[in-house]
């Protein structure tokens, strides 16, 4: 008797992503699947005399598999866009003549302000797309261009709209640290008992926030206003995670790693000593290539020292209109590999079961085996490195998403 599956996919090689020191390659496999998760893998499937009945099969043709990628740092719900500030700069313009012109973040805040929730979605809808088109199955978004209760609360709604309207599976951030509005310049300290005492309990009130971050740096908020944030999500029950040691060291990273942080995020100043804080706490470091290539940074991120102290280290696009207008997960992964020397095993790592874990949905997502949800992508590649190796070009051919095609180049399917 042979067992029945909603959907087979064979005739691939797959990188689980199971493993911690290689890809976790299985060769010729069947992938078996039954209401969106992931019931048997099968190697050798052709040489094997196996009859499997199944309601839907994809022939893979030879094609790779790797889990579904994530992108667990996005600033992707956001209005206005920052072009004309970029050609300014470029053109000489100082950074006070872009200010007196309304640039630099506060022109997204109030962009964002004034588009309403419609615009929003759409724009935001469409940047995803891309996302989508390069295999991304769950990302991260975040709040933090509001800076007030009612625009807050309309990104956060935008993202969970996007994750009922899309196929794909959304963490949603409250960010409210995230910059000081004009309104309350001078007076940080009333903006973060706003952001502690009505934006934190009403968001989470309507279930709008899995994790709390902030942005904690010279040109953000200090390390007392940054522990006044994490409290209140304590308090709350809520998880944190922190932008951290991007343009300096403020030790932001210990403070997060106190608190169990998710992740702590950027990292170009994180001083060696405090990586054992990181292990502790099992916070991941996730890092950002692409703000780091934007804003011309030189200062190279700990990669070594993480290595050595067997950190997860995640990367993601940290896609936002300032410092890093990046809508490819696949050229985070390049960036890895060619800026901070990781390897196209780190890298892949660092978008599938170290992002995961990031968003602590490694439980269910990040790598490829029986139990696990079935996210996954076919593509057209000779090998896993070969997604870290190109500079541009998308080989992505099929995604699926919880035992789903949702993205398909040309129909397989049977
Ligand atoms: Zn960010």
């Amino acid at each position: 008797m042979s067992d029945f599956y909603q959907l087979v996919i064979h005739n691939v090689e797959v990188a689980t992503m199971a493993n911690d020191n290689d890809y976790g390659v299985i060769n010729d496999a069947a992938i078996c699947i039954n209401n969106g998760i992931i019931q048997k893998i099968i190697a050798n499937a052709n040489s094997q005399d196996i009859e499997i009945e199944t309601e839907n099969s994809i022939d893979g043709d030879g094609r790779w598999v790797t889990p579904g990628l994530i992108d667990c740092h996005t600033h992707l719900v956001y209005g206005g866009n920052r072009a004309n500030e970029f050609e300014m700069r470029l053109e000489g313009a100082s950074y006070e003549e872009i200010a007196k012109a309304g640039g630099g973040i506060i022109s997204t805040v109030s962009a964002t302000r004034n588009t309403s929730k419609d615009e929003l979605f759409k724009a935001s809808a469409k940047r995803l797309s891309y996302l989508i088109d390069e295999g991304v199955t769950s990302i991260e978004i975040k709040s933090g261009y509001g800076l007030d209760l009612k625009t807050e609360q309309k990104m956060l709604e935008v993202a969970h709209e996007l994750e009922t309207y899309s196929p794909i599976e959304i963490s949603k951030t409250f960010l409210g640290a995230h910059a000081l509005p004009l309104e309350y310049k001078d007076r940080a300290e009333e903006y973060i008992d706003l952001v502690c005492e009505e934006m934190m309990p009403q968001l989470h009130q309507q279930g709008l926030i899995d994790c709390v971050d902030a942005f904690c740096e010279n040109i953000g908020f200090d390390l007392k206003q940054t522990r006044r944030v994490f409290e209140k999500a304590k308090s709350l029950g809520l998880p944190v995670k922190l932008h951290a040691e991007q343009l300096s060291n403020l030790d932001g990273s210990k403070l997060a790693c106190e608190y169990q942080a998710w992740s702590v995020d950027h990292l170009e100043f994180l001083p060696e000593e405090n990586i054992p804080y990181l292990k502790q706490s099992g916070t991941v470091a996730t890092l950002l290539p692409g703000a780091f290539y934007f804003l011309g940074e030189t200062k190279l991120p700990p990669i070594s020292a993480l290595r050595e102290h067997k950190i997860p280290m995640a990367i993601a696009t940290d896609s936002n209109p300032g410092s890093s207008p990046c809508l490819s997960i696949l050229l985070m992964l390049n960036m890895a590999t060619t800026l901070f020397k990781l390897t196209p095993l780190e890298a892949l790592q660092g978008v599938t079961k170290h992002a995961a874990k990031a968003l602590r949905i490694d439980s269910k997502v990040g790598c490829i085996k029986e139990g696990m949800q079935a996210d996954m992508v076919l593509w057209d590649i000779e090998s896993p490195a070969e997604l870290s190796y190109r500079i541009a070009g998308n080989p992505c051919h099929t995604v699926i998403k919880k035992g789903e095609v949702i993205l398909s180049k040309n129909s397989h399917s049977n």
